[in-house]
């Protein structure tokens, strides 16, 4: 089987002319936790970088029932009847934890998988959020050099998910449903601060009325916030993504928000901000996970654990004493 693994060159190109075939591979090697992968999966990066960045990265996020995966189902199927190419790539950390991925499961945007202008690609599983962002920030640039023009990426509110997405994408919408006894859900938990849109799904049948009172409330709401460094003002809208309505009004919310913030050039901005911020991200994973991952570092932690606990040593003074070991270690192997 080794044998039959493509090189990185055929890959790459395979990658460039939009295989989606060699863009499968390319981003299984970036979820690999193999570190023989390592290397390979940098260098299709690397030299997939420069064709990279002219998406649209679109995060959506909301809790489960939502109607997420409808609405991506309606929404990419617009993209794609306007020719756009979509990628649609999820974060959910909570497969590892429960083995029964919120989002991923394969029955979820059955027919838009099958549209030949979209690529869904689940969360890599078994893994930390950080290293699912990581891995999924990565994808975002194979699957731009492979010639997708937006790029959506799926979530479910909870947690720190949201905060993990939104230093990813351009634009961040926070879908919601109305009647649920609780129009501020995500004021609550501070989504409503990095939502750049709130649409109330499931504006339907007898859910209208409901929508256009949600919609007044969150609008009252909003005008407590102070405005945003994208000089963008928050919008919130409606749609009934089972009917398909009201799709093509957030596709235009969406493109004016592009117009605004490549004009007045936030857009840019952010972008080389989220790429400090993800250098950095990196740096402190793979710190923490080389020094618990490192044997020595892994026995000492435990005598000193006894230690701290039995106030024989600060931890301060302990915690010093192993940071100090580390760095002097010799088996600091790069992972
Ligand atoms: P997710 O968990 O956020 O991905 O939510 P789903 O897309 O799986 O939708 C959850 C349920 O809500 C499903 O039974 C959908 O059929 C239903 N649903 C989604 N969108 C709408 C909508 O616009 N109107 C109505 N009435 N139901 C919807």
């Amino acid at each position: 089987v080794r044998n039959s693994q493509p090189s990185i060159e055929v890959l790459i190109s395979g990658i460039l002319s939009g295989e989606i075939s060699a863009l499968s591979r390319a981003i299984t090697l970036i979820e690999s936790n193999n570190k023989n992968h390592f290397a390979k999966a940098n260098s299709i990066i690397n030299t997939c970088l420069p064709y990279a960045n002219q998406s649209v990265r679109i995060g959506i996020t909301g809790v489960p029932g939502a109607g997420k995966s409808t609405f991506i189902e309606a929404f990419g199927k617009h993209l794609s009847s306007l020719g756009k190419k979509t990628a649609v790539l999820t974060i959910d950390p909570t497969s590892s934890i429960s083995h029964g991925s919120i989002l991923g499961d394969k029955t979820r945007m059955d027919e838009l998988s099958k549209d030949p202008n979209t690529y869904i690609r689940p969360s890599a599983s078994g893994d930390t959020l950080g290293g699912v962002a990581r891995k999924t920030r990565e994808t975002i640039i194979l699957c731009e050099a492979a010639g997708f023009d937006v790029i959506i990426i799926e979530t479910v509110g909870v947690g720190q998910n949201e905060i993990a997405v939104h230093s990813m994408v351009d634009f961040f919408l926070l879908l919601q449903i109305a009647g649920a006894g609780d129009e501020l859900q995500g004021i609550k938990r501070g989504v409503i601060e990095i939502a750049d849109a709130i649409v109330i799904n499931k504006s339907d049948g007898d859910n209208i009325a409901k929508t256009e009172q949600a919609k007044a409330e969150l609008n009252r709401a909003l005008h407590f916030f102070p405005p945003k460094k994208s000089g963008w003002t928050p919008i919130v809208s409606s749609c009934s993504a089972k009917n398909h309505q009201g799709i093509t009004e957030i596709q235009q919310i969406i493109t004016d928000y592009i117009e605004l913030t490549k004009s007045n050039t936030y857009f840019d901005k952010k972008r080389a901000e989220q790429n400090e911020f993800w250098l950095l991200e990196t740096i402190n994973e793979q710190l923490k996970q080389n020094f618990y991952g490192n044997t020595e570092i892994q026995n000492l932690l435990e005598k000193t654990k006894k230690a701290v606990q039995n106030n024989e040593s600060s931890p301060f003074a302990a915690a010093q004493l192993l940071i100090e070991t580390y760095f002097n270690s010799k088996d600091q192997s790069c992972s």
